[in-house]
């Protein structure tokens, strides 16, 4: 039993020693808080892996060995996709369960002389030291990746997940502990942005990248401040009547100085930041209320396609968005239409059906946008409900020239009207894809053969004069179309 031990001095009247008082105190519990104390600078509290501090001081050590022995070091960040999700939506005390199993299930798959660390929150750190080639290392990390989205049981939920791993070797990917670590987490990013699920190696041009990623994050934040963003349409057209039917919203930024930034960089910055909250809701209430404008002067009911990215179909105050939206700019719900993306059902389908039947109640439409692009499993055109499909440019584009496009088109459109769905042709360019599409049955199209996304003021000049444009006067018309957006409102 450990002991600490205290001795005073007894004295008697006249200040003489008398004697020794000596008292032996347990000192175990102060011991074992010590330990514990010395224990948790080093080891996480929740899953009893290496801390931050711990990863430091023996990524440091390695890397010193590494530069007598010339052996590799190689680093993996990996991070958990989409765990806030848990944490949100089955309690802390569940996300907490699930980080100590898979802490646990990390070990398992990483050899003996690996090192596996908690990094912070949902993100793991595993370390390999004796790293021969980025072949090599490739090959223990996808034995890692493929372990993780086996189903884990926690709180009574079986709870699948997959990683984003980020992969910097040394001395090429960093020669020291932090910098190693920095770009392994810049690789992770990238990956994340790529497609969940995968993993990245660092390369020196993605810190460019990064840079150049945060810096436009920036720019659009202040753009939305300054009303720099602007919504155009591109017409839709139904190949039964010939008429324009509907538009599509489509974002645009333009900066005071006159430059534009496309959408597909804007856009994915947005969706990565958040700022995808704050651009949806400005494009859908200024679509909904310059398509109540654009209906009247058409005389007849437009239907308005809006673009939805999945973080906004997440987001708990969405709805209430598009209830407003809806009602303040008095857009009958049955002329919107929601183009969401197949990615979407890679989530939680419980929750993703929640929001569609809400939606749908309200009487607002769900397209699948860029058809066929996605995992294209079909067995949620089925499940899910959905009144329309999109089938993505890419197909579009090959249709005449490639046989296999053709085919894949075909399939579509067969498979969609059986199912009852409206089917749609995006980026639509010549008159011989217009045939094709025409002769298969499709019900409506879109693209730069009838016209470009303009500003509202150019829709309104393609349908002032002579009533409704059609697929006809527009394909007379289209040279002025197509000299490019004409200029801004
Ligand atoms: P998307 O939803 O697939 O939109 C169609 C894109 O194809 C538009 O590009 C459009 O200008 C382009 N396009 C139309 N016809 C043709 C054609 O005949 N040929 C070719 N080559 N392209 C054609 P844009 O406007 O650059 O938008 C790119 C993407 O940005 C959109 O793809 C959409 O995913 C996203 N986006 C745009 N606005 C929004 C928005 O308000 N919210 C969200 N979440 N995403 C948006
Ligand atoms: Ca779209
Ligand atoms: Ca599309």
């Amino acid at each position: 039993m450990p002991v600490n031990e205290a001795i005073a001095l007894i004295r008697g009247e006249a200040g003489e020693v008398s004697g020794f008082l000596s008292v032996a105190y347990d000192i175990t519990q102060r011991r074992e808080a010590e330990s514990l104390i010395r224990h948790l600078a080093h080891f996480d509290f929740l899953t009893d892996l290496p801390n931050r501090t711990k990863l430091a001081e023996r990524l440091d050590a390695d890397l010193r060995t590494a530069s007598r022995t010339g052996q590799g070091v190689a680093v993996a960040l990996i991070d958990l996709d989409h765990f806030k999700r848990v944490n949100d939506s089955l309690g802390h005390h569940v996300g907490d369960e699930l980080l100590v199993k898979m802490a646990a299930r990390l070990q398992q798959h990483v050899g003996p002389h690996d090192l596996v660390a908690r990094f912070g929150g949902d993100e793991f750190v595993l370390v390999m030291i004796d790293a021969m080639s980025p072949a090599q290392v490739q090959r223990r990390v996808m034995t890692v990746l493929d372990a993780i989205p086996e189903p884990i049981e926690c709180g009574g939920h079986e709870i699948i997940l997959t990683a984003s791993v980020g992969l910097a070797m040394y001395p090429f990917g960093g020669q020291d502990a932090m910098t190693l670590l920095k770009h392994a987490d810049t690789a992770m990013y990238q990956a994340k942005l790529a497609t969940r699920n995968s993993f990245r190696w660092f390369e020196p041009a993605m810190l460019a990248e990064s840079n150049d990623k945060l810096a436009l994050a920036a720019a659009l934040r202040r753009a939305l401040d300054r009303d720099e963003i602007d919504v155009h349409y591109q017409i839709q057209i139904s190949l039964d009547s010939d008429k324009v039917v509907g538009v599509e919203a489509l974002a645009r930024w333009r900066r005071c100085d006159g430059t534009s930034v496309p959408p597909d960089r804007f856009i994915p910055v947005a969706e990565d930041n958040g700022l995808i909250i704050r651009l949806g809701e400005l494009v859908l209430r200024q679509a909904c209320r310059d398509a109540v404008s654009l209906s009247a002067e058409l005389g007849y009911p437009l239907k308005l396609a809006v673009n939805v990215s999945p973080r906004q179909f997440h987001d708990r105050n969405w709805l209430r968005v598009l209830r407003q939206a809806l009602t303040e700019s008095g857009l009958p719900a049955e002329q919107l239409e929601l183009e969401i993306t197949e990615g979407i059902f890679m989530e939680d389908p419980r929750e993703v059906i929640d929001v569609i039947q809400t939606v749908r109640s309200l009487g607002v439409g769900i397209v699948i946008d860029d058809f066929g692009t996605g995992f294209s499993s079909l067995a949620y055109l089925t499940r899910f409900p959905i009144d329309k499909i999109k089938i993505d440019r890419s197909f579009i584009n090959e249709v005449v020239s490639d046989p296999a496009d053709a085919v894949i088109v075909n399939a579509i459109i067969v498979m969609a009207h059986a199912l009852g769905l409206v089917v749609v042709g995006e980026g639509v360019e010549t008159i011989e894809q217009e045939a094709y599409l025409r002769a298969r049955g499709c019900d409506e199209v879109q693209g730069f053969r009838y016209s470009p996304a303009v500003s509202l003021r150019g829709c309104r000049r393609r349908s002032a004069p002579d009533g409704a444009p059609t697929a006809r006067t527009l394909n007379r018309q289209n040279s002025s179309w197509l000299r490019g957006s004409p200029p801004m409102r």
